[in-house]
């Protein structure tokens, strides 16, 4: 049985006041679901954030990492200072990180590398462009994305992975990936997992949806099949919205 999981990505939101206001609303409007609940604030708050969650059951996860465990990188976060201050997932590979900072599959193949030997799980977030999608070039692209980053690891990483399924025109955009267009990805994923590490990771492995989601689509999308949850941006950031994304589960 797959684990779904329904997270939030804050991006460069909320300061420290703000992240504790917003997570003590989360606690106490939780309702019982037995999804996994994640949030991603930013960096100088994490240590905060695993403080005041300390004793939920929500988990507090990064949203990118640098891919070498310690050394000379300005402004950078080694995976091994996350794991030391009690985070224990990181996102990788989200389309802004792609996009405005010019991270590669090669780069992110590295950083999952790395994640993992620091015992780390990973959401790794992979998913085409408009143009793509208009030109028919979708699956062949996200099945780049996933060879290039992801399939050299051996079966017993798959564990440790989960994917995030986000097509980059529906982040942020306010449109989202119908559930049909949704679950025709989320399958192509799951054969072309099969095609590589055979049925038993293909089926699992926990595959999100992002893009847009809100309380008032999020059910629909989540009761595809091979729909196992979602990652969430905006709607992450008022504690109403995300229970109510959380209650779609
Ligand atoms: C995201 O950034 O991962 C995301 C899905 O954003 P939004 O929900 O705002 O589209």
């Amino acid at each position: 049985m797959r684990s779904k999981i329904v997270a939030g990505n804050w991006k460069m939101n909320k300061n420290l006041e703000e992240t504790n206001t917003l997570l003590a609303e989360l606690v106490q409007k939780m309702p019982d679901t037995s999804a996994e609940v994640m949030v991603a604030p930013t960096f100088v708050n994490l240590s905060a954030a695993v403080q005041s969650l300390a004793g939920s059951r929500i988990e507090v996860v990064a949203q990118n990492m640098h891919f070498e465990e310690s050394g000379a990188f300005t402004g950078e976060i080694a995976p091994g200072m996350l794991k030391n201050i009690g985070v224990n997932t990181v996102i990788l590979g989200h389309s802004e990180r792609r996009a405005y900072f010019g991270e590669t599959d090669g780069l992110l193949k590295k950083k999952v590398d790395t994640a993992l030997a620091q015992g780390m799980r990973i959401i790794f977030c992979f998913g085409e462009e408009l143009d793509d999608r208009k030109s028919g070039k979708h699956f062949d692209l996200v099945e780049r994305q996933l060879r290039n980053a992801l399939f050299h690891l051996p079966t017993e990483a798959w564990k440790h992975i989960v994917l995030a399924y986000e097509p980059v025109w529906a982040i942020g955009t306010g449109e989202t990936a119908s559930p049909e267009q949704a679950q025709e990805m989320h399958a192509f994923i799951r054969k072309t997992l099969e095609s590589s590490y055979g049925s038993d990771i293909a089926q699992g492995v926990t595959i999100l949806y992002g893009g847009s989601v809100k309380p008032g689509n999020a059910s629909e999308i989540f009761s595809k099949p091979d729909v196992d949850g979602g990652l969430i941006g905006g709607a992450a950031l008022k504690a109403d919205d995300f229970i109510g994304i959380i209650n779609g589960i």
